[in-house]
């Protein structure tokens, strides 16, 4: 029988496995070692007809996903950009669905609203967003892009005389989107979702420094009406961890009337510490911001920060209304800002991420992952059969083994020591370097270079 009382033992079992299996991090294989074939065996199940007592479904749970899991929380997992979990961040995340809040209205859960308040202001002053301007916590970058652009295609219409969320997009004025060819492909899919039309994507090609170039910028503007365009620029390439010239390139932007929206999914994060921040210079002069607590912030997934500096231009695009919502008149509510209706309290993790790290925390972890990335390019940089190909500016930098660049990546990856992944830049293969774990300390970075040499070693021998 299930009763008020079986929370306990299934909690407990739940926690019993989140501590052993963050404690085995150091020492499990980074990799997965069970494969699909093994999975589909233990979990695809036929749906059962009767009950099971719940303690017992989770302690099935971990036994069946044992090997299936990669060492992401861990400080050996640098592929793609991800990051880890701080403790409070991570508890604070259990908390959010014990209490199972539904955060859609100040009204349906009081404190989920003042606590998404209070960090937002506080994200605000750390990633140098002007403290005016809207946000909201939404599920990562992909959706930020969603929420941001939704804003920027209500301006720039209603600007021209044409309620988009009334006449929708078929014989509205055109709008075009300028970006450039190393955008993340997550913005893409935001102007699918938006009906804006990837064909209205137009591309600058990358200078030698792998930025935007200005001159280009204003040609491509010229070409267009006034207050037709959106520029999306970036705080950190996925690559190379390059910003493009945000001083010089948005005050372009704005001559031609356009709406610039920021890109700065980890690198926005640059301006949390003192050591980086210049590469953020003239940020704040943009309409609207894309950030990640799920990556750098070191929150669980399931969260990202849309900021706009035109409050009005956000609320018009996003906010919903039924009979049976009640609005607060002082408070925020979410709905108002959030493409969701019901949605997780997603705020408490953020708010207790900034409370455990506080200000210099932040920074601390900024400077460290970077000092960690360049540690790792450098030394794997210097291995016979490897070639440095982007030293990090900031914490993400590129390496390569020649033709065999694939096949060393998977040798390192199978070994189970460290885990990276591979990307094309500028037509060649290469293995990236990400660091962004809070965990990730030097000893994670001499057993990584190490497992790179031994997978050189074997290929040469
Ligand atoms: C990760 C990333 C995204 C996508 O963000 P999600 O949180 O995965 O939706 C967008 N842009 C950049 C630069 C990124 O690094």
């Amino acid at each position: 029988m299930i009763t008020k009382n079986s929370f306990q033992p299934a909690l407990s079992a739940a926690f019993e496995e989140a501590v052993a299996f963050l404690g085995s991090l150091d020492e499990a294989s980074v990799n997965a070692t069970a494969d699909v074939e093994e999975l589909r065996n233990r979990l695809v199940r036929p749906l059962a007809d009767t009950p099971l007592d719940p303690a017992l479904v989770i302690e099935e749970l971990v036994r069946d996903v044992k090997g299936g899991l990669l060492g992401m929380p861990g400080g050996r997992f640098f592929a793609w950009v991800i990051g880890g979990s701080l403790p409070a961040a991570l508890a604070a995340d259990w908390l959010t669905s014990a209490w199972d809040q539904n955060a859609a209205l100040y009204a349906c859960s009081p404190a989920s609203s003042i606590v998404e308040e209070a960090a937002g202001a506080w994200l605000k002053e750390l990633l140098r967003i002007p403290p005016a301007s809207s946000f909201a916590f939404v599920t990562g970058c992909q959706m930020v892009h969603v929420t941001c652009l939704a804003a920027a295609r209500h301006a720039l219409l209603a600007r021209r005389g044409w309620d988009v969320e009334a006449r929708g997009l078929a014989g509205a004025p055109s709008i075009h989107l300028i970006s450039s060819e190393n955008r993340h492909a997550s913005i893409d899919r935001a102007v699918r979702l938006l009906g804006l039309g990837t064909e209205n994507l137009e591309f600058i090609e990358a200078n030698v420094y792998e930025a935007m170039q200005p001159s280009a910028l204003r040609r491509m503007l010229g070409a267009h009406e006034h207050g037709s365009c959106i520029v999306l620029l970036q705080a950190g390439d996925i690559n190379t961890g390059v910003f493009d010239p945000f001083e010089t390139l948005i005050p372009i932007a704005k001559e031609h009337g356009a709406w610039v929206h920021v890109d700065g999914a980890f690198g926005l994060w640059a301006a949390a510490s003192p050591r980086y921040r210049a590469l953020t210079d003239g940020t704040e002069g943009a309409d609207s911001w894309a950030a990640d607590g799920h990556k750098w912030l070191n929150v669980p997934f399931d969260c990202g920060y849309a900021f706009v500096a035109d409050a009005h231009a956000h609320q018009a695009s996003i906010s919903a209304r039924a009979p049976y919502i009640a609005e607060s008149a002082t408070a925020h509510d979410q709905i108002d800002w959030n493409p969701e209706w019901s949605r997780r309290a997603r705020g408490f993790p953020t708010y207790a991420a900034l409370r455990q790290l506080g200000r210099n925390g932040v920074a601390e972890l900024i400077d460290r992952s970077c000092e960690h990335a360049r540690a790792l390019v450098e030394g794997i940089g210097a291995l016979p059969g490897a070639q440095v190909l982007w030293p990090p500016l900031l914490n993400q930098g590129l390496v390569r083994f020649g033709d065999r660049t694939e096949e060393v990546i998977d040798g390192i990856v199978a070994g189970g020591e460290a885990f990276f992944g591979p990307t094309t830049w500028r037509g060649l293969r290469a293995m990236r370097v990400s660091v962004l774990n809070w965990q990730t300390a030097e000893g994670d970075v001499q057993r990584a270079i190490a497992s790179v040499e031994a997978v050189l070693q074997s290929l040469i021998c």
